[in-house]
């Protein structure tokens, strides 16, 4: 499919937001050993879901809408809002986890030219970030994963971990330095009343993370080649581009478009056509990545268009940027940014 390569569409933001009920059924039960005893440890146990119950929780919801949509391949990862770090302890998360990208790893097996894996992190507010470099890396080099979901806030809405360019981070940057692998920044369930998880919850965590990365000191000096995503268009900031090229400036940093852009991308995820135009005129093309996040947090159809509200290649195809910038956003920045990917799309004779 050589020649095909220039028309590829790369979805780099998509969850297993369908799969079979024997996966919640799974979290249930760690829910109620927790229940008696918040430090019970876990054993991993077994999640029984057929490969014919992948196929047809797939076949009428992500692949139908590929096909619908023309979009190719989407960069897969489990369930955002079911990740909840916050829930349990350190065993809890762990064997979580690993059912979850276990799940996402068959797939990629079963529909190998629609799905390319990402890595949820086992994470757990208040422990140290080893157990997500060691999953990371098993994610990576057995099942060929091509990026990571980084929780930014593993409490839930608490932010009680520290700013992202804390040293607490540091073994997953490490990891993700060695795997040449990017991390999206996607919290998970908020836990807090005050946010509800895919409104403020998620968008509040984008601008807070932007903000944490466009104020470190020296995480680009420690790990010059990270590279972030922020997804959901990047929360408020580029709305607020001005704001924050204005607070870089009084804070004698350098200008954003110098040297941050070099580490953080921006999605596509806006689901309306004013957002979109918005994006791509204020954020460089070379700094967003196309992605719909279907099927997530939005699924309905607008009424003002009668499609769906996550339909994001119908807002890119008639936006300003030419056919090049496109092709950049649509799939060249995604094989950029993800250094893995394209052995994968070679693999899966893709490319
Ligand atoms: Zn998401």
């Amino acid at each position: 499919m050589a020649n095909n390569a220039d028309r590829l569409i790369i979805d780099c933001h998509g969850h297993y937001t369908t799969a079979p009920a024997e996966l919640g059924s799974y979290r249930e039960k760690q829910k109620k050993e927790l229940q008696a005893n918040p430090l019970f440890e876990h054993t991993k146990g077994v999640v029984k879901i057929t490969d014919d119950q992948i196929r047809e929780s797939l076949e009428s919801a992500q692949l139908k809408l590929q096909r619908e949509r023309g979009t190719h391949v989407t960069l897969f990862s489990p369930r955002a809002s079911w990740m909840g770090h916050h829930i349990g302890n350190q065993s809890t998360s762990k064997y979580w986890t690993e059912h979850c990208n276990e799940l996402i790893y068959r797939i990629t097996q079963l529909y190998p030219h629609n799905f390319i894996g990402v890595a949820q992190l086992p994470q757990s507010p208040g422990f140290d970030t080893r157990a997500s470099a060691v999953e990371l890396e098993r994610c990576v080099t057995e099942y060929g994963f091509v990026g990571c979901n980084l929780n930014p806030d593993p409490s839930g809405g608490h932010w009680t971990a520290p700013r992202l360019d804390d040293p607490y981070w540091y073994p997953i940057y490490e990891k993700m330095a060695e795997l040449h692998v990017p991390a999206m920044i996607h919290v998970s369930a908020s836990c807090h009343p005050c946010f509800d998880t895919t409104g403020s919850h998620y968008l509040g965590a984008d601008t807070t993370a932007f903000q944490h990365l466009m104020s470190a000191q020296t995480l680009f000096k420690d790990f010059p080649d990270l590279k972030f995503i922020i997804p959901h268009g990047g929360g408020a900031v580029p709305y607020h581009w001005g704001r924050f090229r204005g607070l870089a400036d009084m804070q004698s940093l350098p200008p954003l478009e110098e040297q941050l852009l070099n580490h953080v991308f921006f999605d596509t995820c806006v689901y309306h056509q004013e957002g979109i135009d918005l994006l791509v005129d204020v954020i460089p093309v070379e700094n967003i990545l196309f992605a719909s996040e279907m099927i997530g947090a939005v699924r309905g159809i607008d009424p003002r268009t009668g499609n769906y509200f996550d339909d994001t290649k119908r807002y890119v195809d008639v936006c300003q940027l030419n056919e090049e910038a496109k092709r950049k956003v649509f799939s060249l920045n995604a094989r950029r940014v993800f250094t893995r990917l394209d052995a994968r799309l070679e693999e899966v004779n893709l490319l």
